[in-house]
């Protein structure tokens, strides 16, 4: 009988499990998990801590029985300390120190990522915060219900940084966001990224960007954040949003290779250099659709569908991953903003003739109550018409995922930009217009760029 032995019990490492359960239900799983939360949504942290959700319990994808009735032994609180890829073992050890050795057949290694702290003094210091697993989100809680902070330094204006301000600030507290660069979340274009910031502001968050943190330090019972140039500012407590990186100490040490990032080298069917090893998830680079290349896109949509792929490969399947274009969505407030493909600085960095056009529209017909604006904006390749990434902000309640997703789908199938145009997409008036706001972005793109592209002609010369 195979023994497959998973290493993290989270989006990655559960998905495996249960593919490779699902494809031979004869094969033994068992699931190391170096914490007690096998199968947690860590994506919903920043809404437990807001109140939105009130019990951390619901934040299970699967409780630990549901995930055990599919098959599955969980090893719950024991770290993973070595493989020794010859001889195919995995030693763990539990909570007390006491270690042991798992034969395995396949290995599927999970072990996602894990907050950059900056290098800055005071990072350590108590009330100072990263927000990555349920632990980190007690800390976080424990601190909200005990000390009543009135106000909050966030540090990053990333994705995980935003959500925490709208958190903060929804549980009553004062706000400061503090982003090192020219404008919040540098993962789309600064003009969507200033009505975000507006947006923030909006809501009372003190946004800061150029603000270059230099240290934190204890002020009485207080916390005193230094950042450039030469300005300080007191608070109660500080959440570190700066980035994550691949944890790969154990594939590592055991001879993995590493790629972008630092991250696992794999193919696409998640296989590792060492023998019947596979790994998923944020530990590992990801295979870049449009690139056609290797990058680092740590993300739940991914980690969930790489994990299926090892799992089924680990018991002799020969999936292989499609690739990610790095599709993202996130709410920040009453807006969410989405992303999917490439920004037109990284298309033209490798080498596409990119460029953008911006569109503001109505979500849907205006004579119907509620319309709110749509801004998107569309990156195509002005020799090919090929699309090339796209982006959209407006009303979280504007069907902004679900048009980010039809970016994602027509850039999936390397489609050009007039073609979204020919989409047959659907239509009432208090949910779109008979053209979607989207193809009203294609159709501005291509008015802009048309004459300079060629349209290839298909069927019989
Ligand atoms: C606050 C927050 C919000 C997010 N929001 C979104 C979102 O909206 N959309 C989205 O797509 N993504 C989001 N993400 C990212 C997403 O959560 C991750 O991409 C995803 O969790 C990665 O899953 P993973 O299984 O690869 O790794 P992780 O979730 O990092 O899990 C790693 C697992 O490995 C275990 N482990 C590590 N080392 C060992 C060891 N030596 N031995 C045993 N076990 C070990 C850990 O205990 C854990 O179970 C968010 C992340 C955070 C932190």
């Amino acid at each position: 009988m195979t023994q497959l032995v998973v290493v993290g019990g989270s989006d990655a490492g559960i998905s495996a499990a249960l593919r490779a359960r699902e494809v031979d239900p004869s094969v033994e799983v068992t699931v190391v998990v170096a914490d007690a939360f096998p199968n947690y949504s860590i994506c919903g942290l920043p809404f437990y801590l807001s109140g939105e959700v009130s019990d951390w319990h619901a934040l299970a994808h699967r409780t630990a029985a549901e995930i055990e009735r599919h098959g599955i032994t969980l090893l719950l609180d024991h770290a993973a300390q070595a493989i020794d890829p010859e001889a195919h073992n995995l030693t763990v050890s539990d909570a007390a120190g006491r270690a042991r050795t798992l034969a395995y057949d396949r290995l599927v290694i999970a072990t996602g990522a894990e907050p950059i702290p900056p290098a800055i003094p005071g990072r350590e210091l108590p009330s100072v915060y990263v927000l990555h697993t349920m632990e980190d989100s007690f800390h976080v809680q424990a601190h909200l219900t005990t000390r009543q902070p009135r106000h909050a330094v966030i540090v990053g204006g990333g994705y995980i940084g935003l959500e925490m301000a709208d958190a903060l600030t929804y549980r009553g507290l004062s706000v400061t966001l503090l982003q090192r660069g020219p404008s919040v979340l540098h993962s789309v274009d600064a003009s969507l990224a200033r009505l975000l910031e507006d947006e923030l502001r909006r809501h009372g968050v003190h946004v800061i960007t150029g603000a270059q943190v230099a240290g934190i330090s204890q002020a009485g019972s207080r916390l005193a954040v230094t950042y450039a140039p030469g300005n300080r500012i007191e608070t109660d407590l500080v959440v570190l949003g700066t980035g994550v990186r691949p944890v790969t100490r154990l594939a590592h040490l055991a001879g993995a290779m590493l790629g972008q990032h630092d991250a696992i080298q794999v193919t696409r069917r998640m296989e590792t250099n060492l023998p019947d090893v596979f790994a998923a998830g944020d530990c590992v680079e990801t295979w870049q659709r449009i690139l056609e290349r290797p990058a680092y896109l740590p993300l739940g949509t991914t980690a969930h569908k790489q994990g299926r792929i090892a799992g089924e490969n680990a018991v002799g399947g020969s999936a292989a991953f499609a690739g990610s274009l790095g599709t993202q969505v996130v709410k920040v407030f009453d807006l969410a903003v989405a992303r999917t493909g490439l920004l037109e600085r990284e298309a033209q960095a490798v080498g596409f003739a990119a460029v953008t056009s911006e569109a503001t529209l109505w979500d849907h017909k205006v004579y119907y109550p509620g319309a709110r604006p749509l801004t998107m904006r569309i990156t195509g390749d002005r020799h090919t018409g090929r699309l090339l990434g796209a982006q959209l902000v407006g009303h979280w309640q504007a069907e902004v995922a679900k048009r980010i997703d039809i970016a994602a789908t027509a850039l999936f199938h390397g489609m050009r930009i007039d073609e979204l145009i020919d989409l047959d997409l659907s239509y009432t008036p208090p949910v779109s217009s008979p053209w979607d706001p989207v193809q009203m972005a294609a159709q501005a793109w291509v008015a802009a760029n048309s004459p300079s592209f060629a349209i290839p002609t298909t069927g019989p010369e």
